[in-house]
C-alpha cells in the first residue's frame, strides 16, 4: 500500500504520557511531531498545572495546531498528548483528543490509539446508567466507563483495573487522573506502547523513535495488560490479567511505524529489509533494477537487492510538499493525488526490467497507477512484489480496514490481481516469509486482516482460541514482583 491515494489504513494514533521536574507542553509538542506519521487529523495536549488541568486540541498537523502561546498556556510538570486519524466516529474537532472529563475525583485527560470491539455495547449501558456522551468516538466510551468506575470505587488504581476488563480490542492508553499520567496496554499488547527516561523525566511513547529524538533512554516496552503511573524519578507498575500469548499487530512492522522504532524487540527498519530479502527468496526474476515506492517500500528494496544482486534504483520521485492525499475524501482526488506526488526518473528506468516493491495492496488502485506511470516512462517490464500477504479482511483493532468488499485480493486470485494492476508478474510475501521477517513466534501476531482470523472474540469473524480475558486469572493486588515499585532516577 502506497501512501499516495489509496484508501490508506490508517489506525494509527500516536499517544504521549509524561511526568517531569520541568514545565512538559513542549516535550510533548515535539513526541507528538515526532509520531505525525501516526495520525494527521487532529492533535492536543493536556496538561495539568497542579490546580487544574489545561488542554488544547485542534484539526490539522500538531505545528498547524499549536503555537508558542499555546505551549505557554499549557503550563505544568504532567501531561499527556494525541495525534488522532479517526477509525471509528468522524473526523470532527469534538472527536479530536484528549477527551477531557471533570469527575468527582478530579478531571481525566484521554489519549487512546486502538479501536474497542465492545464500545457500542458499554455505550449502551453507560447510556442507560445516565452517562451522556458528546461525541461518537470510542474513546468517549473509555472515558465515561472510567469515570463511572471511579464513582463506585473511590480509588483509581482499583478503578483502572477494573474499567481494563470490560475493554475488549486494542487500546494503548495515555490517561492523566487528576495531575498524574498513566500509561495502559491492552493485555493482547496489539498497539505498542514503551517507557523512557531522562533526567528528571519518565515518558510514555507509542515509539521509541520519540526517545531518540528526545535524549531519552529507551526502558522497556510496557508488558501486556500492563499499566503504568508515571513520576518525574520513576514508574510504578501494575498488571491486569492477560494471556500467554501476546497479539502484536504485523501491519505496525510491515507498514505503520516508523522504521527507526523498535517495536516489542524489533528495529522496524530490519524487519522490512527481511521482508525483502524474503520476496526476493520466494519470488525472484530476471529483471534489471529494483524501485521501491517511496517510501512505504524502501527498507524492503533495499532487502530484495541484498539477496537478488539486483541494484536499487530511486525510480521514482516523491513530492514531499503534497499534503497527504487520504485526506482527500473523493476518490477521483486521490487519484490525481497519486501524480502529483510520483514522478518517475525515465533515464532510470527506461527500456528496464522493474522489480517494484511496495509494503501492501489494499484496494490496488493507486499501485496499478504506478505501474502505469513507470510503464509511460519506458520501462520494459514491471514485476511488482508486495512485503506482506493478501490482504482480504477488516481490522477491527484499530485499522480503518472496514469492509471486505475494498480489498482487491478478496475473491481473486494472485494472477487476477496482477492483470487488474498490469504488472507482469505479482508476488506477495507468504504467511511464512513475514513470520520470520518478524522474529515473534506466529503466535505472538495478530495476522487478522490476513487470515481472517482474530485474536478477540469479534460477532460474525472467526476466533482463534485464545482464552477469554475472563479467565486469565485474577490481577495481582500488588505491583508485580520483579518490578521494582518506583525506579531510580536515571543515571
Ligand atoms: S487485523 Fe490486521 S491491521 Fe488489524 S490489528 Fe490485526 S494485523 Fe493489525
Amino acid at each position: 500500500m502506497s501512501e499516495f491515494g489509496e484508501l490508506k489504513p490508517s489506525d494509527k494514533c500516536g499517544i504521549v504520557a509524561i511526568a517531569s521536574d520541568e514545565p512538559v507542553a513542549k516535550e510533548i509538542y515535539y513526541g507528538l511531531r515526532i509520531l505525525q506519521h501516526r495520525g494527521q487529523e487532529s492533535g492536543g495536549i493536556a496538561t495539568f498545572d497542579g490546580g487544574e488541568t489545561r488542554s488544547k486540541r485542534g484539526m490539522g498537523l500538531v505545528h498547524e495546531i499549536f503555537r508558542a502561546e499555546d505551549l505557554a498556556h499549557l503550563k505544568g510538570n504532567t501531561g499527556i498528548g494525541h495525534v488522532r486519524y479517526s477509525t471509528t466516529g468522524s473526523s470532527v474537532i469534538d472527536n479530536a483528543q484528549p477527551i477531557v472529563a471533570s469527575t468527582a475525583y478530579g478531571d481525566i485527560a484521554l489519549g487512546h490509539n486502538g479501536d474497542i470491539v465492545n464500545a457500542g455495547l458499554l455505550r449502551e449501558e453507560l447510556s442507560r446508567k445516565g452517562w451522556a456522551f458528546m461525541t461518537t468516538s470510542d474513546s468517549e466510551v473509555i472515558v465515561r466507563l472510567l469515570a463511572n468506575e471511579l464513582s463506585h470505587t473511590g480509588d483509581v488504581r482499583r478503578a483502572l483495573k477494573e474499567f481494563t476488563r470490560r475493554l475488549v480490542g486494542a487500546y494503548s492508553l495515555a490517561i492523566m487522573i487528576d495531575g498524574v499520567p498513566y500509561a495502559v496496554r491492552d493485555p493482547l499488547a496489539i498497539r505498542p506502547l514503551c517507557i523512557g527516561t531522562k533526567d528528571g523525566a519518565y515518558m510514555a511513547a507509542s515509539e521509541s523513535v520519540v526517545f531518540d529524538t528526545l535524549g531519552y533512554k529507551f526502558v522497556r516496552d510496557l508488558k501486556p495488560g500492563e499499566i503504568v503511573a508515571l513520576r518525574p524519578d520513576g514508574f510504578e507498575s501494575f498488571r491486569l490479567p492477560h494471556p500467554t500469548h501476546t497479539a502484536h499487530c504485523m501491519f505496525e512492522w510491515v507498514y505503520f511505524a516508523r522504521p527507526d522504532s523498535v517495536l516489542d524487540g524489533r528495529l522496524v527498519y530490519d524487519a522490512r529489509v527481511k521482508i525483502g530479502q524474503q520476496l526476493a527468496r520466494e519470488y525472484p526474476v530476471d529483471a534489471d533494477i529494483v524501485v521501491p515506492v517511496p517510501e512505504s517500500g524502501r527498507a524492503q528494496a533495499q532487502g530484495y537487492s541484498q539477496v537478488s544482486g539486483l541494484p536499487v534504483v530511486e525510480g521514482l520521485i516523491k513530492n514531499r510538499y503534497i499534503e497527504r492525499t487520504f485526506i482527500m475524501p473523493e476518490q477521483a482526488d486521490r487519484e490525481v493525488g497519486v501524480l502529483l506526488k510520483l514522478n518517475p526518473i525515465k533515464s532510470a528506468v527506461k527500456n528496464k526490467r522493474v522489480v517494484l516493491i511496495d509494503d501492501s495492496i489494499v484496494r490496488g488502485t493507486t499501485i496499478k497507477k504506478i505501474v502505469k506511470i513507470l510503464r509511460e516512462a519506458g520501462a520494459a517490464q514491471v514485476h511488482l512484489r508486495i512485503g506482506c500477504p493478501p490482504i482480504k479482511a477488516p481490522c477491527y483493532l484499530g485499522i480503518d480496514m472496514k469492509t471486505r468488499d475494498q480489498f482487491i485480493a478478496n475473491n481473486r486470485t494472485v494472477d487476477e490481481v496482477a492483470k487488474f494492476v498490469n504488472a507482469d508478474s505479482l508476488g506477495y510475501l507468504s504467511m511464512t516469509g513475514l513470520v520470520r521477517a518478524l522474529s515473534h513466534p506466529k503466535e505472538d501476531i495478530c495476522f487478522g486482516c490476513l487470515t481472517s482470523v482474530y485474536p478477540v472474540e469479534v460477532p460474525g469473524e472467526k476466533f482463534r482460541g485464545l482464552e477469554k480475558l475472563e479467565r486469565f486469572g485474577t490481577p495481582p493486588k500488588k505491583a508485580e514482583s520483579g518490578e521494582k515499585k518506583v525506579r531510580a532516577r536515571a543515571a
